[in-house]
């Protein structure tokens, strides 16, 4: 780490603010092609939301949740008896804090193994490609002139109107990480992937959930189809869901929390997650010092190679438009430095997979059905459940389904949508074959070990078709 007095300008070819997915990424592979490479990071840890407080915490619980969940409820079915099992939760927090712990040292591990220098502090632009780093304090503690900078500031939880964060009882999935106890009455505010996750987690766990939900559907960057399925199957695990709920307000109360929606009966609760979607985060970035403006949404705008307004500034990431995922931050990160370096670098939108890690998982890629008829694009449909697939019933993990949509005439996939187990493993199948251009006749005629769960993606090809062989 460089500590310095702000005079002492410091040179590097390319500096990076913020170490998410997105900026220790491109840090990286700026390295990796010879850059010298800065990584300014505001927080004491690497890795951004998806390490400290997103993508791994909440799959490090939800994997706990699960194992729990399952020992109470399924192992019997095994012929396997657990007697006086028991929730140790806060053990249960602390492993995901390994977890998490371990995998940001990993990252600064990687900064020193491809000497990327990290400079602790807030950047902030200050003219041109200069970028001043500012201690806790808010003191400059550092400046450097860089011929490129990368901005990959990520993105915050949206606070919506009427809700009334206290950190504690009402807070965002930050909070809902890390609560000492198992609330007994827990109400999810929106019906996304983050608010379905964390959900379950507390309702494996033992928590009373109702999920409240302004639109009359859930998961909506899914496919419809896929999510009302999916709907179906955590009600089941005994998620209560209210949807075109428009909350108008939730806070702290002397017993717990308040939640009022229009036109129902408020709902008292012991905790709110508040999983309305996420914001761009540009606070004290200083964007107004280099010119670069904002969209309505507070995003940055970028060319399609992530270059801003502003000369020798680029930004990628949550903070840019797209879907606020670490893989396609990562994915843009790659593809800014290697195009500053090599004149080459690019993202293919159509493929970049969406996972919602519930049980049973719900992973999506390209073009959902509706958003087919909405474009007027012909397809052919083919379905597969896994109640008839051999590893599912065997796995004890039928439930669900995959969906492949091919285009009518060419054949060419064009989307794959499955709910099931290990649906965010069996996606990259698809993925592949997309990049690759693939048709639902390449998939039906690709051998798949038996007995796998991915056979189901190759019998849905095969229905495409109307010819799977199993059922
Ligand atoms: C609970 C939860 C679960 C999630 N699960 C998944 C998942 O399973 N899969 C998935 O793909 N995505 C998931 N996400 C989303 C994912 O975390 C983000 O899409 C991803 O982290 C975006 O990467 P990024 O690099 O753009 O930004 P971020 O990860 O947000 O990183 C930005 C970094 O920049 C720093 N920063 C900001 N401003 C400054 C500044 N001025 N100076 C210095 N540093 C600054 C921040 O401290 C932060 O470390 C989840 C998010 C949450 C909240």
């Amino acid at each position: 780490m460089v500590a310095m007095r702000a005079h002492e300008a410091k040179r590097h070819d390319l500096v990076v603010i913020g170490a998410g997915p997105g900026g220790y990424v491109a840090a990286i592979r700026a390295a990796q092609l010879g850059l010298d490479v800065a990584c300014i990071e505001k927080e004491p840890r690497l890795g951004g939301t998806c390490l400290r407080i997103g993508c791994i915490p909440s799959k490090a619980l939800l994997e706990s949740s699960e194992l729990f969940y399952e020992t109470v409820h399924a192992l019997a079915g095994h012929g396997i008896v657990a007697k006086d099992v028991q929730l140790d939760l806060k053990a249960m927090l602390a492993r995901k804090d390994g977890v998490v712990d371990a995998l940001t040292k990993g990252i600064a591990g990687l900064f020193k193994k491809h000497k990327v220098t990290r400079y602790e502090g807030l950047g902030r632009l200050a003219g041109g490609t200069q970028v001043e780093v500012v201690d806790a304090q808010g003191q400059p503690s550092a400046r450097i002139e860089a011929q490129h900078v990368l901005i990959a500031t990520g993105s915050t939880s949206a606070a919506p109107k009427g809700i009334e964060f206290d950190g504690d009882r009402v807070g965002t999935s930050t909070e809902a990480l890390s609560w000492p106890t198992v609330p007994q009455h827990l109400v999810v505010i929106g019906a996304g992937a983050i608010g379905l996750e964390l959900g379950s987690v507390w309702r494996r766990l033992g928590a009373q959930v109702t999920v409240l939900e302004y639109l009359d559907r859930i998961l909506p960057a899914n496919d419809a189809e896929i999510a009302k399925e999916a709907q179906k199957i955590l009600a089941k695990q005994g998620l209560e869901f209210r949807l075109g709920a428009k909350v108008t307000l939730a806070r702290k109360n002397q017993d717990g929390a308040l939640v009022e929606i229009e036109g129902q009966e408020p709902l008292r609760c012991d905790r709110v997650l508040v999983s309305v979607g996420r914001k761009p985060h540009t606070d004290g970035l200083g964007l107004d010092k280099v010119g670069i403006a904002l969209d309505a949404r507070g995003r940055i705008t970028v060319d399609a190679h992530f270059a801003t307004s502003a000369k020798g500034i680029y930004a990628i990431g949550d903070v840019i438009p797209g879907p606020m995922l670490a893989h396609k931050a990562e994915e843009e990160g790659v593809a800014c430095v290697e195009r500053i370096v090599t004149g080459y670098g690019h993202v293919n939108y159509d493929t970049i997979p969406n996972v919602v890690y519930t049980h049973p998982e719900v992973a999506g890629v390209g073009k959902t059905e509706e958003e087919l008829v909405a474009a007027g694009i012909p397809y052919r449909k083919g379905s597969f459940p896994f109640l008839a697939n051999g590893r599912a019933k065997a796995l004890g993990a039928t439930e669900g389904k995959v969906k492949i949509l091919a285009h009518k005439d060419t054949d060419r996939i064009l989307g794959v949508h499955i709910v099931g187990a290990r649906a965010g493993d069996l996606i990259a199948e698809a993925v592949a074959a997309m990049e690759f251009g693939a048709s639902s006749e390449d998939l039906a005629r690709t051998c798949h070990a038996h007995p796998t769960l991915a056979e189901a993606v190759k019998e849905a090809a095969l229905a495409v078709d109307g010819r799977a062989l199993h059922i």
